[in-house]
Order: structure tokens, then sequence, then C-alpha cells
């Protein structure tokens, strides 16, 4: 009974886990990190193309890693659970990388090459900063 119970969790457990594992997938997560981040900055962050971006991130939103929000013509993407980046830490250390290495990799940058109100808030009208968004 107890047996049975410990391998039904386990496999709970295991499909998020097995849904982030690839470099891809860790590398979309570490670019969108603690904040946002729209797929023309995951472009621009990433290098790759924007459908092979969709493909992942539709992935991670179906197994509940991500939530989107759309905002205008952009939809934003966040890491549901921010203790998810303490896993990739955990992982990195694993692999024999720093906490220090990881955490420079976590987003924070902005792209001149993404035109998202992120990257070039200069598009966005003046009025428009003091609102809060939900
Ligand atoms: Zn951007």
């Amino acid at each position: 009974m107890k047996k049975r119970h410990i391998l039904e969790f386990s496999e709970k457990i295991a499909a998020p886990l097995s849904v982030i594992a690839s470099p891809q997938r860790i590398a979309i997560l570490l670019a969108i990190g603690k904040g946002e981040a729209c797929v023309c900055h995951l472009e621009a962050a990433l290098g790759w193309r924007q459908a092979y971006i969709s493909q992942h991130l539709m992935a991670l939103r179906k197994a509940d890693i991500l939530q989107d929000r759309r905002e205008g013509r952009y939809v934003y993407y966040r890491i549901k659970n921010a203790s998810l980046l303490d896993l990739i830490t955990v992982s990195a250390s694993q692999s024999g990388l720093s906490a220090d290495a990881v955490s420079v990799l976590i987003n924070t940058q902005v792209y001149p090459s993404c035109e998202c109100p992120h990257c070039a808030p200069a598009l966005i009208p003046l009025n428009a900063l003091n609102v809060k968004t939900p």
C-alpha cells in the first residue's frame, strides 16, 4: 500500500521535472527569470526562431510551469512558482557550476532588437508609466 503511494507520488513529481529537463527549456526559464518575457524578447535573448520558442513555451504552459498574460499585442510569460529557479540553481551546482554563474544568466537585461515595452519603454506613453498592472 505504502509502496504504491510512493510510486504514484513519484510519477506525479517526475512529470513537471521531465517537462523542464531539456537544455532549451532551462535556457527559456533562465531567460524569463524572475520577471516576464514575450516571445520576441526570448527570440532576441536566445537567438532561436519564434516558432521554435513558442513550441517550448506551449509545453511549459501546458505543464502549468509558466503562466501568460496578454497586454496589447504582447503575450508575457512568467514562471508561476519562482522557487523553480532554486531547483535550477541546485541542478547547476550538481553540474559543478556556481550559484553566481547561474544568477547572472537569470533575465535582467533589455534587448535593443526586442521592441516589447520592457525593452523599449520609450514606446510607452509617459502617462502610462504610473499605471499599475494587476
Ligand atoms: Zn523585450
